[in-house]
């Protein structure tokens, strides 16, 4: 046993069951404390005071005591600056050395070098491990050694390196959760939510570990149908186990165990999504620049000639384009959009609005339950064709025949958009092209539903041409040096 007592310091990974740090903390120390910082920095900057995030964590942080205190443990909740508080609090519960799981974002790299420098200075030991993902961002590389800048190679390479161990359960000793006075437990228990400058709100999904272990097990049992039912938004067809992934409430390798187990197509095809998942963590973490601007350099200058009207309209779900405006509904009021929505809602802003991808990555950022910035920053560069192996700037998706393919009955547009319940199920998907003599009775477009704010075909042409002139200024600028 190298440490009498040490704490462990959860972020991303609120479960007790396969979580690494603590396992190693466990197997490590005679004594565990485990605490979570309510990160100022971070919680400061939501300007929303009704977030379903921070209801989420709030929830999940009393499921989490629940769980320690089941073991004879308790949790420590602390609300301020972590760099502070966290080498404040090593020495005051005299540990030895502090753990956790890596986090591979810019702002928890950052945070987590100067906590580390801190308590170094203070002679306690730092321990950080990978947990959030199968590979990390330096594991899977090209034989060249440098990082893969394409999807089917490195998931090729992902799954020849995979061994059972990368996804063994790392099970802690409970034995070791330190004890707490009740004088202690009262001074670092959690604050309820009006103490944290939040209101309380549904965030409409059960924050606790009984419940991602149930959404994964039910989804086991449908996983063999996943390849075929995914990208249908009126059935559930998906696992929605990413919010628990995201705050970790359920491990990525149960999830992997889980896809292995399966074994079919469907089962192939998931795994595929999970992979998509490290590689994005990969690129974030190897690619840091792709936070703030476009991965492809030659896309970095494009002047996007978009109206805030339109923006505003996206926001809403007022755009006239039936399935774009569900989903946009959908992300409002659940905080929650089905993948092939994302695609689509993305595409539309970017290649028919001509809006700055950056736009709806901030807008995805303040509404989705399961933001993560590397998924959410991956995703909308694929869709702007901005990214690494993103989709080619010509594959323009079409909002109507999208809608037609994988909302056939107009079952999800009726759930989001009840003013279109009556059209008939070939007419919801672009109401104003049919006729007045098909519309329910006195329905006006411009009134009852808006009219599309803009004529896809038309736009489609801008896009392909935004685009082939940025190429060709960027060729231009590389041959002569001319200004962009
Ligand atoms: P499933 O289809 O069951 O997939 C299982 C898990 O794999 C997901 O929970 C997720 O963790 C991961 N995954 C699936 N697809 C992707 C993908 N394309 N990229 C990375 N990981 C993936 N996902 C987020 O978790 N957070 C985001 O902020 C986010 N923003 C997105 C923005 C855009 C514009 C796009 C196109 C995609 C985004 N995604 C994001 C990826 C994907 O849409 C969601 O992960 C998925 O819809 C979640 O539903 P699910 O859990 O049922 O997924």
């Amino acid at each position: 046993m190298t440490y009498s007592k040490s704490l462990v310091w959860f972020r991303r990974d609120l479960r007790l069951q396969d979580h690494r740090a603590l396992s190693e903390a466990c197997r490590q120390s005679k004594q565990v404390y485990v605490v979570f910082v309510l990160d100022t920095n971070i919680l400061n900057r939501l300007s929303e005071k009704q977030d379903r995030r921070v209801a989420f964590i709030h929830e999940a942080l009393v499921d989490l005591d629940k769980g320690l205190m089941s073991h004879g443990g308790r949790l420590i909740v602390l609300h301020g600056n972590p760099i502070e508080l966290i080498p404040q609090l090593a020495q005051e519960l005299a540990v030895e050395a502090v753990f956790t799981n890596e986090d591979y974002e810019a702002y928890a790299k950052t945070r987590d070098h100067q906590v580390a420098k801190a308590l170094h200075n203070l002679g306690v030991d730092w321990h950080s491990f990978k947990d959030h993902v199968v590979f990390s961002g330096s594991e899977i590389l090209k034989s060249d050694g440098t990082p893969y800048r394409v999807f089917t190679p490195y998931k090729k390479a992902w799954l020849r390196a995979l061994k059972a161990d990368h996804v063994a359960e790392a099970k802690p000793n409970f034995k070791r959760l330190a004890s707490m006075s009740p004088a202690m437990a009262k001074k670092w228990s959690l604050p309820g939510l009006p103490a944290l400058g939040f209101k309380a709100v549904d965030s409409g999904m059960e924050a606790t570990v009984k419940a991602a272990k149930k959404a994964l097990a039910d989804f086991k049992k449908q996983m063999k149908a996943y390849a075929d039912r995914r990208d249908f938004p009126a059935e559930k067809g998906t696992s929605q186990l990413s919010v628990y992934l995201r705050f970790g409430l359920i491990s990525i390798r149960s999830c992997v165990r889980a896809a292995r187990e399966t074994r079919s197509k469907g089962a192939q095809t998931w795994l595929s999504e999970l992979i998509w998942r490290d590689f994005y963590q990969m690129i974030l973490d190897q690619f840091p620049h792709v936070e703030s601007e476009a991965f492809q350099e030659k896309y970095r200058n494009i002047k996007w000639p978009g109206k805030p009207a339109h923006f505003k309209a996206w926001c809403k779900g007022q755009t006239g384009y039936p399935l774009v405006d569900a989903a946009m509904r959908q992300l409002n009021q659940a905080g929650w959009m089905h993948n092939r929505l994302r695609m689509v809602v993305a595409s539309f802003l970017v290649k028919d609005l001509l809006i700055d991808w950056r736009k709806g990555e901030e807008y995805f950022a303040t509404k989705l339950l399961d933001f993560d910035k590397a998924a959410n920053n991956g995703g909308w560069q694929w869709c702007a064709s901005t990214g690494c192996d993103a989709q080619p700037y010509f594959r323009i998706f079409n909002p109507v025949s999208q809608s037609k393919k994988f909302d056939p009955e107009g079952e999800f547009i009726r759930q989001w958009v009840p003013e279109l319940a009556w059209f008939e199920d070939k007419d919801i998907h672009f109401p104003s092209d049919t006729p007045e003599s098909r519309r329910p009775q006195g329905f006006q477009i411009g009134k009852d539903y808006p009219a599309p704010v803009v004529d896809h075909q038309n736009q489609r042409y801008l896009a392909l041409r935004l685009f082939d002139g940025t190429k060709y200024l960027f060729r231009k600028h590389r041959k002569t040096g001319s200004a962009i």
